[in-house]
This record gives C-alpha cells, structure tokens and sequence, in this order.
C-alpha cells in the first residue's frame, strides 16, 4: 500500500497526538555527540509512510525558560495574550503561548529598539544605543548570536514590556522534520527516528535545542502527546528498485533514511546491491546501528558496508576519502545504473561529497570536468542522484 493511498485525516495543520514509545541513546560513553533512537508509535493515526518520508514534530519549550521568561516580564503567565505572528481568533493565557507556540530563540534587532524607547536606565540605554548604530552591525550580529530573548530581557530590566508588547516579538514555534529511519514493509505502525540532541553553552548559559531535547527528555515515553505529521518526499527509492544497485552515503544522522531503505530491501527480496558509505567521528563511541549494519554484511544484504572516522587517527578520514579511495568500484557501479544518494550535513558533507562525485566521474570515465557536470546533471533528471541534506 503506498503512502498516497490512505488519506489520513491527521497533517501538518492537524497534527497526530502521537507516543513515543521508545528513547534510548545509540551513541556510547565518551562520545562528544548524544545521538538517539526513538520510536513514535502511529497506530489508529491512519498516517502511513514510505521510506525516504519525514515526521515532522510540534516540539515545546523548557517549562524552566518559561517560567523565566514570566518572571522577567514580572507576570502570572495567566494574562491574554495575541501575539501577532499567530493571528489568533481569541487570546490565550501568555505560559501557553510561551510554552507551544512561539521560538524564544534567536532574538532580532526588533526587540532592542522596542527596549530602548523603554529603559528608564542610563547605562542600559548606552549599551542598546552602542549595539544599534549603523556601523555595530558585525558586533550587533554577533550580539544576538549569542542570546535568546530572556537573556535580553535580564539584560535591560528597566524597560518593561507588557506581555502583549513582549510576544508581539516573537515568531511562530515552527514543526522540525526527521528523515525517517524504518521501513514501514517491517514497522507498519512506528516510524524509527535518529536524531542528533542539541546542546551547547552560549553566553555563560545552557542552551537546548528545541525539538530534540523535547524528545530526548521532555516527552515522556508512551506518556506526553507528540504532535507529529508525516512530510511527503521525492527522495526516496524508484519503484522498480528492486534489481537496482543503491549507494547511500549517510554519515551521523545521515544515516536514518538509508536504514530505512536497507530495511525495505531486505523486506521485498531486492536482488541488487547496498553499498553504505556511513562515518562519525570516533567507531568505538559513534557507530550508529553497528550491530544491524555488521549483520547485514554478515547476511550479504548490504554489499558493500565503508566506514569513515575522522578522529581515529591523526588526519581526518571522511566519506567523500573513502568514496575517493574506492573510485574505480564506485565508477563502476554508476557505470552500471546504481542510484546514489547522500543524506545529513548540508553545510559541508554534502558540498564534499559532490565534489568527490564529480572528481570520481571525470577521473574514472576519463571525461573533462565539464562533461562530468553534464554527466551528474543528467544523473539528477533520471532521479539516479538524490539528496537529503538539510
Ligand atoms: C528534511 C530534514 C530531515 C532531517 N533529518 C534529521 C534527522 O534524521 N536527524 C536529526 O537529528 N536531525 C534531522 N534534521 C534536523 C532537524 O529538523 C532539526 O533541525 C534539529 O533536530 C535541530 O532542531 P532543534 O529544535 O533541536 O534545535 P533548534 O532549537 O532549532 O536549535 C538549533 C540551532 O541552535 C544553534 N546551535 C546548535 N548548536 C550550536 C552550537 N554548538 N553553538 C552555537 N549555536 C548552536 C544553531 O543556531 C542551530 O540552528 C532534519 C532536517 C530536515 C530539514
């Protein structure tokens, strides 16, 4: 049955009050990364998925931020608010507003100007007038980086804002997505996640990433209501894929849809080949899955498993090294209508790995640059290069 088949009455603007019902860590002591697997149960949703899919999740914000944040504004968290981003037809309590619907990160210019028509304060004043002067801009960027809008708000307490004047600032509590991590041939009613938990110190305090915090500590296990939706992709595999050859190349949370594809070839009897390049910075602390992706070799359902650890050894060793390392095959491979897809880091990974790509192509099939451009670009039409970065 495929994903288009079941309408289910549950989406992006009628979230499904989904469980997780599974939270455990797949990175091990000593890793600099905490990397989970959670499970999301889906049963009675009616939502159905296909492998390369995305859940997306309504995440909500650390009750400690907002009892902060009511402090500072020296309210009750009962006061009617409107906040102009959400366009509400009626106003609700200002403690759920903080709490699911509104980003109490990333702080704009805005809310600075606002403070200095208001701080009764000569040093505060100074200091916002410093920040907000045509030539500041690098240092006023820099400014905001580093804060959310508590910090701000602990920063200049003579300029009260009244809760209203306070959330008329801030931006709509946005869904962040998860690329999915199971196939729903063996999980039909869960959908596996694995996701990177964000946390990090700025300006001497704690800081949480949203959404994976929300599900790494603060959704209790077949407990609290997760607002979840499945997101529709084009990535994913072709319809006839089962004698085709698949390259994935996956490193840390990059790894999540390729399990799922792995799962789904081994569920319908594919007769093509896997070929995971997979890597993270330490193989004894982070890597994801070794057991099943040492079975899967074991097995002969993946091919061809490369592994990439950038801080095993004094120089740094990454996919697009191993990719390079194994041109000649992985020439081959194209050569012979493999489908390669990449998924994780946009930032830089995917950018690499691209290039590698690129290089392995005009290299091994002894073509100028230019025409392995051509090469790729028809790659990306026949759908045999897809990615998966974000
Ligand atoms: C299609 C798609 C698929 C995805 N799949 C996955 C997946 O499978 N697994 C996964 O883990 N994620 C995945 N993501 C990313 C995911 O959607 C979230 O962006 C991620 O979990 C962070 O969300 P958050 O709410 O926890 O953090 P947020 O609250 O959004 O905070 C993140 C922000 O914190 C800041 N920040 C983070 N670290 C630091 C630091 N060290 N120093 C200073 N600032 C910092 C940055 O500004 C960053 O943008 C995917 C994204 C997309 C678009």
């Amino acid at each position: 049955m495929s994903s288009t088949d079941v309408p289910s009455v549950f989406t992006k603007d009628h979230p499904f009050p989904a469980k997780i019902v599974e939270n455990r860590l797949l990175s091990r002591p000593g890793s600099a990364k905490e990397t989970r697997h959670l499970v999301v149960e889906i049963s009675g949703s009616g939502l159905s998925y296909k492998v390369g899919d995305s859940l997306g999740i309504f995440p909500t914000n650390r009750v400690t931020e907002v009892a902060e944040l009511i402090e500072r504004l020296q309210a009750t968290g009962d006061e009617p608010v409107s906040p102009a981003m959400l366009k509400l037809a009626s106003p609700l309590p200002l403690r759920e507003v903080l709490t699911s619907r509104l980003t109490l990160a990333s702080p704009t210019q805005k809310i600075l100007s606002t403070l200095l028509g208001k701080v009764t304060d000569a040093a505060e004043k100074v200091k916002i007038e410093a920040l907000l002067k045509p030539e500041a801009k690098e240092q006023l960027t820099a400014y905001l980086d580093e804060r959310e809008y508590v910090d701000i708000l602990a920063e200049f307490p003579s300029g009260r804002l009244t809760p209203q004047e306070f959330v008329d600032h801030l931006r709509k509590l946005m869904p962040r997505l998860y690329s999915i991590a199971s196939s729903p041939k063996p999980h039909p009613q869960h959908v596996h996640l694995t996701v990177a938990i964000v946390r990090y110190r700025s300006n001497g305090r704690e800081r949480v990433g949203v959404c994976s915090t929300f599900m790494a500590d603060r959704a209790e296990v077949s407990v609290t209501a997760v607002p979840t939706f499945v997101s529709h992709s084009h990535f994913g595999l072709p319809e006839d894929h089962a004698a085709k050859d698949l390259i994935m190349v996956g490193p840390g949370t990059g790894i999540a849809p390729f399990r799922a594809f792995v799962q789904e070839r081994v569920a319908t009897a594919a007769t093509g080949r896997n070929w995971v390049f997979f890597g993270d910075q330490k193989k004894a602390t982070d890597y994801l899955y070794e057991e099943e992706w040492t079975d899967y070799v074991a097995q002969g359902q993946v091919a061809r498993l490369d592994l990439a650890w950038s801080r095993d050894q004094a120089t740094k060793i990454y996919v697009q090294d191993k990719m390079r390392a194994n041109a000649a095959e992985l020439w081959a491979w194209i050569q012979g209508g493999a489908y390669f897809y990449v998924c994780g880091d946009a930032k830089r990974m995917a950018k690499d790995v691209d290039q590698a790509l690129h290089d392995i192509i005009a290299e091994q099939g002894g073509m100028p640059i230019e025409k392995a451009v051509e090469f790729v670009k028809q790659l990306k039409k026949d759908k045999r290069y897809q990615r998966d970065v974000y």
